[in-house]
């Protein structure tokens, strides 16, 4: 019999499941407590459930469907961790660590691969294997949860979800809602909708999706590139979502949700860091509830592509400040165990990271 990660299921889901198969349904509440306030994996270490019952649970469910592979400890505190699947793929999750304002997020990773071939991105060489389960994601964030804490569960705890792992999370939406519910549950995490942030490529029909489902989740779009032109060669996903429409639906989330959204825009030497780029997106983005977040190329093996100077870097950061566009630069974090966006990848060939 195949067993089903416990993991896939949202809290009222559990009970129905329970239901059928002829358990109390409050069990499933005991159950939920032992993973997500304990963190306790094992069903043999539920201590207040009878013994019959634990054998029931053994038969007909597991907890843990990945497994850890390798973990790399950054000198910043990053960590990077690459787990097996249970069909011997592989996948990446980063635990980024910001003590000073007690902030504890993990990128997480939504599918094996990615069908979208952005031409500067490692996961996207491969193509795409296979979306990850509901489970597979929120395991993802239990066992870092786990891993990191010390004296007692959850401390510290997680705050912060991004999906800016592997994957385009707007390709496997069910999962990724899901997870979302579970990863947002007082019962579960608890980790406010706000601090949870989907990264998109564009798929603008599940943009506006989210916008009418007014939940407040955090928006970050990939831009990348200012005018259909270039960003048609660098993200093909623009020939079906172009710049204009991916704008419209942003405009649409704004009005809906009132959350400022944030863009991100990988500085590209002599690709994208051209004065007349900078014109059009600072003409994109004015006037608008957005942030900017201008990130320097993280470095591929296999792609012949840098990063601009710093002078360039900040360049654009003055000129976007100029014109009112909040801008940061992002802070690298991780660069010794290549924990960056954009650089993990499933199969680590060549040497890979
Ligand atoms: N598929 C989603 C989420 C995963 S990619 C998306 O594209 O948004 C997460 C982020 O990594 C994106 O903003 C992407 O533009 C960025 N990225 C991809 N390759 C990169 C690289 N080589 N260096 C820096 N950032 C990169
Ligand atoms: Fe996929 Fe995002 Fe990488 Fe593009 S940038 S290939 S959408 S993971």
């Amino acid at each position: 019999m195949i067993k089903t990660s416990i993991l896939n299921f949202t809290l009222e889901e559990l009970k129905e499941d329970f239901k059928i198969k002829g358990i109390k349904q409050y069990r499933a509440k005991q159950v939920f407590n032992w993973i997500y306030r304990n963190g306790i994996l094992e069903f043999t270490n539920m201590n207040n459930l009878p013994n019959n019952l634990i054998k029931g649970l053994k038969k007909n469910y597991k907890i843990t469907s990945i497994e850890l592979d390798k973990k790399l400890i950054s000198e910043d505190g990053t960590l990077k961790y690459l787990w097996k699947t249970e069909d011997n793929e592989l996948l990446e999750s980063v635990f980024l660590p910001y003590e000073e304002d007690s902030r504890y997020s993990i990128c997480v990773s939504s599918q094996i691969g990615c069908s979208l071939g952005c031409k500067f991105c490692a996961t996207g060489i491969d193509g795409l294997k296979r979306d990850l389960s509901t489970g597979e994601i929120v395991e993802q964030v239990l066992q870092i949860q786990v891993d990191v804490s010390h004296r007692e569960f959850k401390i510290p705890q997680i705050t912060n979800i991004v999906f800016m792992g592997m994957g385009e999370p707007f390709l496997n939406y069910d999962n990724v809602m899901k997870a979302v519910q579970i990863l947002n549950s007082r019962k579960a995490f608890n980790i406010a909708k706000r601090k949870i942030t989907i990264s998109t490529a564009g798929v603008v029909d599940k943009i506006i999706r989210v916008a009418e489902s007014e939940e407040q989740l955090g928006l970050a779009i990939s831009l990348n590139a200012p005018n259909d032109q270039l960003r048609d060669k660098l993200m093909p996903i623009n020939k079906k979502y172009n710049i204009k429409k991916i704008m419209k639906a942003v405009d649409y989330y704004i009005q809906k949700t009132n959350r400022r959204v944030s863009f991100e825009y990988v500085l590209m030497k002599g690709i994208n860091d051209k004065e007349v780029h900078l014109f059009q997106l600072i003409s994109l983005l004015k006037n608008k509830l957005v942030h900017l977040n201008l990130i320097p190329l993280n470095p591929v093996s296999e792609l012949n592509i840098s990063r601009p100077s710093q002078e360039v870097i900040d360049h654009f950061q003055k000129k976007l400040r100029e014109n009112n566009i909040t801008v940061t630069i992002r802070k690298e974090k991780g660069t010794n165990i290549k924990a960056a966006c954009g650089q993990l990848r499933s199969s680590h060939k060549n040497g890979g990271s």
